[in-house]
């Protein structure tokens, strides 16, 4: 996962320039796409720019109406028709994979606008929560001017919630609770502790009086969305369209977010037989561990209750609360000498990765995640937070470590760290380019985490032992069956009973995590598949590699070239690859 999102959906992976040189290119498409293309683009999203750390726009805040977006439907046909018009034949590499990932970003920005049209039924689109937590907690300017940029800002505030109200013409129920509850965040993010900030600002009496009327006008504004969508609930209004995204429109969103070339309905059935596969791997570890682990009980009949008995009786083993961080922190040298002394990829010492505690609002959503520098910060240090599972109360903290427990945690640090996002990211910033950090590719960047836990198993980490291979498979499952899940819930009309059973009792979760991504699933698509997708095609591109190129194929050059394009989609980098060679 990387942070600040259910994995990398969200958080742009950082093209981090080095510490005392200029920053990155905006991309290698020459100056048609150059620093004013995205200005341009960030004053039309200017909460994803103060995401970015792009604080020119700041003090705008977009009111979601008509007019709105059909200023920005203009802004992306004409950007698109620009792109189109280079031609190809003066496009280096950076340019080509820049000008595929941008294209991509249009598309699919104008199929939200014009197709999927999410803003008319999904409500929890509207929260300005984000946008003011940023600009009060990110300490890019001092404190005074944030505050002003927050006033500036607050004033659109309930002309912001009116356009909200008034584009909900079909809200799902789901997606309706789901704003209630985070616009609730936002009450928050303007709450008390502002007043406080403010009350110890250099703000004059006169920008404090004006504060205190927009912060009242803003707060009046949040609670009558909040009580509309509690009202449309309460009428049944809420619920006018399904959650289930259908099958149309589920292959558009996973031909533009995954873009492996490949099609949804493909990848659900290559998931379905990979299912059977780790089952059928799983069981003949299951009947050599049995014997060692349980000698006087009898091997149940049922492959799923043997195996999760098992899986039960193992997860016993997994370290102290307390010690969590200390274990992640010490063993971090041991996976670089590894993948070293294995030659599976290049690290680079000059670029730092820090353990850290998950600072407090990011905490409590994946226990571990990396957080790399933000596209327009020069900071060259990547954090690998670590959240203080002792936080958590004793019996979740409990449940955590199990998941977590002596083999599936170094599988967890493979993934965010080494050889994982972190190296994926040292050598995305080789070819440093603006586009591809702010709108890479998430399956292509989860694929290839999801590729490192599997690598590292390839090279005999764990010294190859049952149990290891036994907890690999367990968690790999666990990649496959969100594919499953995410297609039968979106397009076949797979019900909660039907998704508690594949989670549950065929792939070993427990019930609270069955809760959890059931909820995940409904009010997300196609990001919980974009893990497999990425990983398939990452490993079957590997596989093909290797037949092609024969005794000539080496595993570190693969690496290296395949993450040399960046955050590219895997079909492109593929493509890349056969013009360029390994
Ligand atoms: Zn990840
Ligand atoms: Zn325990």
């Amino acid at each position: 996962m990387l942070a600040a999102a259910l994995c990398a959906a969200a958080a742009a992976p950082a093209a981090e320039a080095d510490a005392a040189a200029a920053p990155s290119p905006p991309s290698g498409l020459g100056p048609a796409f150059g620093t004013a293309f995205l200005d341009g683009y960030w004053r039309l999203h200017p909460d994803a720019a103060i995401a970015a750390g792009y604080y020119a726009v700041a003090a705008e805040l977009e009111i979601p109406d008509a007019a709105s977006r059909a200023r920005l439907l203009q802004f992306l046909q004409a950007a698109r028709m620009r792109l189109a018009a280079i031609p190809a034949a003066g496009l280096d590499a950076a340019g080509r994979t820049d000008r595929a990932v941008l294209d991509t970003q249009l598309a699919s920005e104008t199929w939200n606008l014009t197709k999927k049209r999410s803003w008319e039924w999904d409500p929890s689109l509207y929260n300005v929560a984000g946008g003011f937590y940023l600009l009060l907690n990110t300490p890019y300017a001092p404190l005074d001017d944030r505050l002003r940029t927050v006033l500036a800002r607050l004033d659109k505030v309930p002309a912001y919630y009116a356009a909200a109200q008034a584009n909900l013409r079909k809200p799902t129920r789901e997606h309706t609770r789901l704003a209630i509850e985070q616009n609730a965040g936002a009450l928050d993010v303007l709450g008390a502790s502002l007043e406080q900030q403010i009350g110890h600002s250099g703000l004059s009496a006169e920008e404090r009086g004006l504060f205190t009327q927009r912060l009242a006008a803003a707060r009046a504004a949040i609670s009558g969305y909040i009580d509309a969508l509690k009202a449309r609930e309460a009428s049944g209004a809420a619920g006018a369209r399904s959650f289930r995204l259908g099958r149309e429109l589920y292959e558009q969103q996973f031909a533009f977010d995954i873009a492996t070339g490949g099609t949804a309905e493909a990848l659900y059935h290559r998931a379905l037989a990979e299912k059977e596969n780790l089952l059928a791997k799983m069981d003949v570890l299951a009947d050599e561990l049995w014997p060692k682990v349980f000698p006087d009980a009898p091997r149940p009949a049922s492959r799923y209750q043997k195996i999760g008995t098992l899986i039960a009786k193992l997860s016993e083993q997994h370290v102290a609360p307390g010690e969590f961080f200390a274990t992640v922190e010490r063993d971090l040298p041991a996976f670089e000498k590894w993948i070293a002394d294995h030659d599976l990829v290049e690290l680079d010492a000059t670029r730092p990765l820090q353990v850290r505690l998950t600072p407090v609002y990011e905490r409590g959503i994946s226990g571990a995640s990396l957080d790399p520098p933000g596209p327009y910060d020069a900071t060259a240090t990547s954090y690998f937070n670590v959240d203080p599972i002792e936080e958590r109360g004793p019996e979740r903290a409990e449940s955590f470590l199990r998941e977590y427990n002596r083999w599936i945690l170094p599988v967890l640090v493979m993934h965010e760290a080494l050889p994982g996002h972190y190296v994926q990211l040292l050598h995305a910033n080789k070819s440093p380019s603006l586009i591809k950090s702010l709108f890479g590719n998430g399956a292509m960047i989860e694929g290839w985490a999801v590729y490192s836990e599997r690598m590292m198993m390839e090279s005999g980490y764990g010294d190859d032992t049952a149990e290891q291979w036994l907890m690999y498979y367990k968690f790999n499952l666990r990649t496959v069956c969100n594919t499953i899940l995410d297609y039968g819930v979106h397009v076949q009309g797979m019900s909660e009973a039907a998704a508690r059973h594949l989670l549950v009792d065929e792939a070993f979760q427990t019930p609270e995590q069955a809760r959890e991504k059931w909820h995940r699933v409904t009010v997300t698509s196609v990001q919980l598949t974009s893990y497999f997708a990425g990983y398939s095609a990452i490993y079957e591109l590997r596989e093909r590699l290797k037949r092609q190129y024969g005794p000539r194929f080496s595993l570190k050059r693969f690496h290296e070239r395949f993450l040399a394009y960046g955050s590219a989609p895997v079909g492109v980098i593929e493509q890349m690859l056969g013009q360029d060679g390994l």
